[in-house]
C-alpha cells in the first residue's frame, strides 16, 4: 500500500516513533526505555515446503517476542508477500502496548511467513504451517509465546500449528492452549472470530458518545474486507449504520443507499472478492478513502493513510481496526483537521481479549457461553475505552498518544517493579 513515487517510513520506524513519543510525554528514564523498547527475541526460519508437483519451494518465516514482561508474548501470524521482519518487529511491538492497554496478563509477539497464500492448495499452505510450526517450536508454548490468526491466517491455521505442537512437544496429547482463534472443535473460543470487529463496535459506541454522534444512520466506509472489516461492517449494518462502500485488495464497491453486507459477504465467499457485486458500482482505491462519510475504518495493512492521501479524507471518526494504517504524517494531518481517531492498540484489541479468554478455558478446561464473552468483552472495551479517553482529554494529548502512554506505561512500571538480573 506504499506510494510509488513517495516513500513512506516502515512499519518499525513508525512504531518507534509513536514509541518514542510517548516515552516523552510519560517523562521515561533512558534505563527503562533501554528496558522495554527493542525485542526480546528475534527468531528467522527456513521453511522448506514439498509443493503438490513434487519440487521443494523455499519460504522463511519470522517469530518476534517483543516483551514478556507483563506476560507470554501473544500475537498473530501473517500470511503474505510482503512481510519482513521489520514489519514483524512493529507488530510485535504494538502487541505488547496493546495487551497493557486491554490490561490482559500478556506480552507482545508476531510472526509471519513471506508467501503468497493465494498461490498454494490447501495441502501446500498444510505443509508450509506444519514446517513453519516446527521452526518456532523452540519460542511457543502456552506459557511462553502464543500465536493467533493475523491476514491470510485463519482458524483451520490454528488448528494446524496446534496439532504439528502437540504431537511434536508433548508425545501426542492436544494442547490447545498453544494457539488462539482456533475452531471450536478443538478447544476455540466462542465468539473468537468476530472479537475483534466487536471491539471496534464497542470502541466506535463509545467514541460517538463522547463526540455526542449518532452510530444509526451513520454513513460507513471500510477498507479491507477481511476478519476485522466483513464482520465489522455486518455488525454495524445491524446497530443500522449505513455501509456505503467496502473494499478488499481486488476493487471496491460503492451503493450511497447502503450496501446489503450479509450479501455481499456471500458473494466474496463464492467469487474471492467483493469486486462485481450487484447493486453497487465499482470505486477505486483512492476514491474510497475521500468519501463523504461519518466513519471510515481501514482494516487491510499498514501505511494505507499517509502524508499523499491524508488531506482527501472527509471522515469524522476513523476507527483503526488494522495495525498500523496511518503513518504519523496522517495523523498530523487528520488531527489538524479535527478528525477523531480510534488507535489501533484500542480499537482493534477485542481480538487479543477474547484471545485471553480462550486461553483462560484451555487452561482452565472450562468453556464460557456466548453471553458471558460478549458481556466480559464489552466491560474490557468500554474501560479502556474510558481509560485512553480520560488520558486524552486531562493531560489534552491525542488519542494515539493517550493510548501509548496507557499501554507504555503499564509495561515500564512492571518492569520497573521487576528490576533486572544483576
Ligand atoms: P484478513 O486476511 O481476514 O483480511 C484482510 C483483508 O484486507 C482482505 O479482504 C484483503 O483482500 C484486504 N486487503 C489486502 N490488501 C488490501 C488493499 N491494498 N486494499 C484494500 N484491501 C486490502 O485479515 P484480518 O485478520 O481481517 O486483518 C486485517 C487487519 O486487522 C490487519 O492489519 C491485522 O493485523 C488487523 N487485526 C486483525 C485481528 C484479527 O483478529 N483478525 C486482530 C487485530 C488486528
Amino acid at each position: 500500500m506504499q506510494s510509488e513515487t513517495i516513500s513512506q517510513p516502515t512499519a518499525y520506524e513508525m512504531a518507534v516513533h509513536n514509541f518514542e513519543a510517548a516515552a516523552d510525554a510519560l517523562e521515561l528514564s533512558e534505563d527503562i526505555r533501554a528496558m522495554i523498547k527493542y525485542p526480546e527475541r528475534i527468531l528467522t526460519v527456513e521453511v522448506p515446503v514439498r509443493m503438490d508437483n513434487g519440487r521443494i519451494q523455499r519460504y522463511v518465516g519470522y517469530r518476534v517476542q517483543h516483551s514478556t514482561a507483563r506476560g507470554p508474548a501473544k500475537g498473530g501470524i501473517r500470511y503474505h508477500p510482503d512481510v519482513t521482519l521489520d514489519e514483524v518487529k512493529a507488530l510485535a511491538m504494538w502487541m505488547t502496548w496493546k495487551c497493557a492497554v486491554v490490561n490482559v496478563p500478556f506480552g507482545g509477539g508476531k510472526g509471519g511467513v513471506t508467501c503468497n497464500p493465494k498461490e498454494l492448495s490447501l495441502n501446500e499452505l498444510e505443509r508450509l504451517t506444519r514446517r513453519y510450526t516446527v521452526g518456532i517450536l523452540p519460542l511457543i508454548g502456552p506459557a511462553q509465546d502464543i500465536p493467533a490468526p493475523d491476514v491470510y491466517t485463519n482458524a483451520q491455521v490454528m488448528a494446524w500449528i496446534m496439532d504439528t505442537y502437540s504431537m511434536t512437544k508433548r508425545e501426542g496429547y492436544p494442547v490447545p492452549g498453544v494457539v488462539t482463534g482456533k475452531p471450536l472443535c478443538v478447544g476455540g473460543s466462542h465468539g473468537r472470530n468476530e472479537a475483534t470487529a466487536r471491539g471496534v463496535l464497542h470502541t466506535l459506541e463509545c467514541a460517538c458518545e463522547h463526540l455526542r454522534l449518532r452510530l444509526k444512520g451513520a454513513r460507513v466506509v471500510v477498507q479491507g474486507f477481511g476478519n476485522a472489516g466483513s464482520i465489522a461492517a455486518l455488525l454495524l449494518g445491524g446497530h443500522q449504520s449505513l455501509i456505503i462502500a467496502v473494499n478488499d485488495s481486488r476493487g471496491g464497491v460503492y451503493n450511497k443507499d447502503g450496501l446489503d453486507i450479509p450479501k455481499l459477504m456471500l458473494h466474496k465467499e463464492r467469487t474471492g472478492s467483493v469486486v462485481g457485486f450487484p447493486a453497487s458500482e465499482p470505486i477505486s482505491p483512492e476514491d474510497l478513502l475521500a468519501l463523504e462519510c461519518e466513519v471510515l475504518i481501514p482494516a487491510a495493512l499498514e501505511n494505507a493513510i499517509h502524508g499523499e492521501n491524508a488531506r482527501a479524507v472527509k471522515a469524522k471518526v476513523v476507527a483503526e481496526a488494522a495495525n498500523g494504517p496511518l503513518t504519523p504524517e496522517a495523523d498530523k494531518i487528520l488531527e489538524g483537521n479535527g478528525t477523531f481517531i480510534i488507535p489501533d492498540i484500542l480499537c482493534n484489541a477485542g481480538g487479543v481479549t477474547v484471545s485471553y479468554f480462550e486461553w483462560v478455558q484451555n487452561e482452565q478446561h472450562l468453556f464460557w457461553d456466548i453471553y458471558d464473552i460478549q458481556q466480559r468483552l464489552e466491560r474490557v472495551m468500554k474501560t479502556s475505552f474510558t481509560e485512553v479517553v480520560n488520558l486524552h482529554v486531562d493531560r489534552k494529548v491525542s488519542m494515539r498518544l493517550a493510548a501509548n502512554m496507557l499501554g507504555i506505561g503499564r509495561v515500564a512500571e512492571t518492569t520497573a517493579a521487576r528490576g533486572l538480573y544483576p
